[in-house]
């Protein structure tokens, strides 16, 4: 995704907030328990659920509906939250990126889901 894709959904998400003049109601604090909610509702549909059972949701077009329903509510609040605060997505996201490439480097991590603390 480049930085002009990232605007342009930025940009819907404006528009949809402001026809229904939301913009009151999106302060930081709300926006983040929006970005935990709607990550928490993505995450409630895989509880109690078995590798196979999960193999299942994405082979269902209405299981798997409900889960990209979930992560487009989240993606939502994530992009209101930036646009509201003036946070540029794709920087903070390639920032981030370099920060963890150094904390995870390739040779060191590669096939393994180790904290960095736990790498020698
Ligand atoms: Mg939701």
């Amino acid at each position: 995704m480049n930085a002009a894709d990232i605007q342009e959904l930025t940009g819907l998400v404006r528009e949809f907030c402001e026809e229904r003049d939301w913009d009151q109601f999106h302060n930081p604090k709300d926006l983040a328990i929006g970005i935990s909610t709607e990550a928490n509702e993505l995450l409630d549909l895989f509880r109690f659920k078995s590798e196979e059972d999960m193999r299942e949701i994405f082979a269902s077009t209405d299981k798997k509906i409900r889960v990209e329903e979930e992560l487009a509510d989240t993606l939502f609040f994530v992009l209101r939250f930036a646009q509201m605060n003036n946070i540029d997505l794709k920087k903070i996201l390639e920032d981030k990126l370099a920060k963890n490439g150094q904390k995870y480097p390739v040779e060191k991590i590669k096939g393994k889901n180790l904290k960095y603390t736990e790498l020698d």
